[in-house]
């Protein structure tokens, strides 16, 4: 039988065949920015291994205006062209296709000698773009074709334009950037002649045999963004001009509508693509929110696209086409869309990797190789910390035993998985199920590790985890207390007014779970009526005009902490404004600066400051503990005591700021050493 008969189906351009549906999507890991071209090259030959049908690069700038940032990789130089030609060759030798990414960012470019169509400031840049005369347009068009010429000199098999996500080109595209009155600007035909030009002398650079990608943005998610007719209309002078293919791009970066958070629902934007099947005569590609190949494999079957982009799913896994060839689609390492590996790594100036993956963009550093001293290992909680080292030190060889009190793996991703939107943690857990089924790690679950069955052991690690931070809170052991693993694990009832102690992720969580229904993330039409997208044959860009309209919060919901500052600054860089977006629109109330006084009868009595002015009660049915956690060490410190040398890891070793991906970091990173 054969598994995806649509995704695995091969793909004929005429010159030259993709070997099946899968594009591994444009991802920018800073990869380049380092120098490390090996680094690069492996990075690109591991996936290409995997065997993805074609693969962008991360976005290469045409010139050092139109760079993401000063200094962002281009292909200028004979050592650019050197580095550039180690890559692609890397890529054909393990059997793979690759194109080079041509980003000009515009107005985007975080820089004062960022250009654009006008002076129009973007309000994700602080710097004003400087207004491009006649010449400074021809200049950026003959950049960007003569870097698709280099491109095809540096051995790539293709190049994509990028013409979405509010970047340069697209700024061309709509009134709200080009407000031009020369033939750049005013009717469509004038904003759409600088996308077409560009296709057109990338065409002519390159020639007929080699792949151009044109990645046009299907739906604006911003005001005054492009109708759907004028897509079309782009779509079918693109495909004229020159293009290969059509990829699909997903709002503007400036957008305030999630586009691929995890709690987009999965596929959320194929509809848009589907748009415009039929419509031209040359493949489409849709993207956004497929990690699995059945969500592959449906939006194909169903003809919504002709072949479908992942990226970070690609971080996560890249074995993920070889994979489901071989029918073993539980054992692809699930991209949660979490984004707390990848992008937030992008924007801190980091090299991006992945939660799930820590050896993502780390191949050539962080590599797993058989031991040649087996050895008896015990591993102490299935969280992803215990589960991370389990599987690897199996991997290596190792004899491994995985014990658990629970009689489920995940720790407390078990927990985290019953939030609304954060769905994928399932697949995660599941996933630790598989593999650790997989790799025939002998599970002991339901059983409590103790000194006794943890003798004759070479060697012990600790993933015991957390335990929940006691708060010290005058009136706490009252019946309206409760803790958030009463709530999330033990699923007490729960009142209608609430007041939730503690506002960092598990409180934005909790407050999430108490004030939603339904999941939205799991009813598309329910999840796009919430953000207020709307079909752009209706509305311009795709915003509808009533706005978001959530449903009404099932419970009255107010956070508090105690530092003065915004409450949930400190969540992820590229997910903490959807996560407060999201409470503001279900009416959560935050508060910040407070001192608990106490918890009776009356309900939550807080006051204000160093002072302790204001006092207040807060009139609530129930106060739920989300205050941080602690290690909980209580197995490690008896075992040192008894004289057991043990690796303490994951929460169990550092509670603070514990998070999924530095547990998983760290359980790998161990596991690879012993
Ligand atoms: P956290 O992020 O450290 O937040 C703890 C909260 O409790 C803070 O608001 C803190 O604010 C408050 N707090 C600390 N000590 C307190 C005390 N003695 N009395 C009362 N309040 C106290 O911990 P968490 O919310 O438990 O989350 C744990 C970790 O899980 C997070 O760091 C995060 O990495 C991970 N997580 C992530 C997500 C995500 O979306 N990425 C979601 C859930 C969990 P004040 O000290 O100012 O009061
Ligand atoms: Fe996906 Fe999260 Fe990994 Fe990024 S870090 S690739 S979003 S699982």
């Amino acid at each position: 039988m054969t598994h995806y008969p649509h995704m695995l189906e091969p793909l004929d351009l005429g010159f030259t065949t993709l070997k099946n549906r899968v594009l591994m999507g444009s991802m920018h890991t800073n990869l380049e920015e380092r120098g490390d071209w090996n680094r690069v090259a492996e990075f690109f030959a591991t996936r290409a291994r995997g065997g993805v049908g074609l693969m962008v690069t991360g976005g290469i700038a045409p010139n050092a205006e139109g760079g993401v940032f000063a200094g962002a990789g281009g292909l200028y130089t004979d050592e650019d062209m050197a580095n550039h030609r180690l890559v692609t060759d890397r890529v054909h030798d393990a059997g793979g296709k690759i194109a080079m990414q041509i980003l000009h960012a515009g107005r985007y470019a975080y820089s004062p000698a960022c250009v654009a169509p006008s002076p129009v400031k973007s309000p994700i840049s602080p710097f004003p773009p400087n207004e491009l005369d006649e010449e400074g347009i021809e200049k950026q068009i003959h950049d960007i074709a003569e870097t698709a010429r280099k491109a095809r000199e540096a051995g790539y098999d293709g190049v994509e334009v990028m013409g979405s996500e509010g970047y340069f080109i697209n700024q061309f595209l709509v009134t709200h950037t080009n407000k031009r009155t020369d033939r750049w600007g005013g009717s469509y035909e004038n904003r759409m002649r600088l996308p077409i030009e560009v296709v057109k002398r990338v065409r002519k650079a390159v020639g007929e045999d080699f792949i151009v990608i044109y990645r046009l943005s299907m739906i604006d998610l911003v005001p005054n963004g492009s109708t759907h007719e004028e897509v079309v209309q782009l779509a079918q002078e693109i495909e004229k001009a020159g293009a290969t293919i059509i990829n699909t791009g997903i709002g503007w970066h400036e957008a305030r509508v999630p586009t691929i958070a995890t709690s987009v629902p999965r596929a959320g934007f194929a509809w848009v693509t589907k748009k415009l099947m039929g419509k031209v005569g040359i493949p489409i590609i849709t993207s956004n929110r497929i990690n699995h190949p059945d969500v592959a494999e449906e939006i194909l079957s169903d003809g919504a696209a002709d072949m479908v982009s992942l990226a970070r799913p690609f971080l996560a896994d890249p074995d993920f086409v070889a994979k489901a060839e071989t029918g073993r689609a539980d054992l692809i390492a699930p991209c949660i869309a979490c984004n707390q590996a990848c992008l937030d790594h992008t924007f801190s100036g980091k090299v991006s990797s992945c939660l799930v993956n820590p050896k993502a963009a780390f191949e050539t550093e962080l590599v797993v190789t058989p031991t040649d001293q087996r050895k008896k290992i015990a591993v102490v909680g299935a969280g992803p910390a215990g589960v991370s080292a389990a599987l690897t030190a199996k991997e290596r060889g190792h004899d491994v035993v995985l014990f658990d009190r629970a009689d489920e793996v995940g720790g407390q991703l078990n927990m985290a998985k019953q939030v609304p939107g954060k769905e994928e943690f399932f697949g995660l857990v599941d996933w630790f199920a598989a593999m650790l089924d997989d790799r025939q790690v002998t599970l002991r679950l339901g059983e409590e590790a103790t000194e006794e069955n943890l003798q004759g052991f070479d060697e012990v690690i600790v993933a015991t985890g957390v335990l929940p931070r006691d708060p010290q809170i005058d009136g706490q052991d009252h019946p309206k207390v409760l803790g958030y693993v009463d709530v999330l694990r033990h699923k007490a009832e729960v009142g209608k007014t609430v007041a939730v102690i503690g506002a960092g992720g598990i409180g934005f969580d909790m407050a999430e779970y108490l004030v939603t229904g339904e999941s939205p993330t799991e009813n598309l039409p329910e999840w796009l009526r919430e953000w207020g997208v709307a079909d752009p044959e209706q509305a311009r860009g795709g915003l509808a005009p009533e706005g978001p309209q959530p449903d009404a919060p099932e419970r009255h919901v107010t956070v508090f902490q105690r530092k003065a500052e915004k409450p949930g600054k400190r969540l992820g860089k590229t997910t903490g404004w959807i996560h407060r977006a999201a409470l503001k629109m279900k009416q959560v109330e935050m508060k910040a600066g407070v001192n608990y006084e106490r918890i009776d009868d009356d309900g939550l009595h807080i006051s204000y400051g160093e002072a302790r002015e204001r006092p207040e009660v807060i009139a609530c049915d129930h106060v739920i503990l989300c205050a941080g956690q602690v290690s909980e060490r209580s197995l490690a410190d008896r075992l040192e005591k008894a004289g057991v040398s043990v690796h303490v890891i994951g929460g169990a070793d550092v509670a603070a700021e514990l998070d999924a991906k530095r547990a998983i970091d760290q359980g790998v990173r161990l596991a690879a050493s012993l």
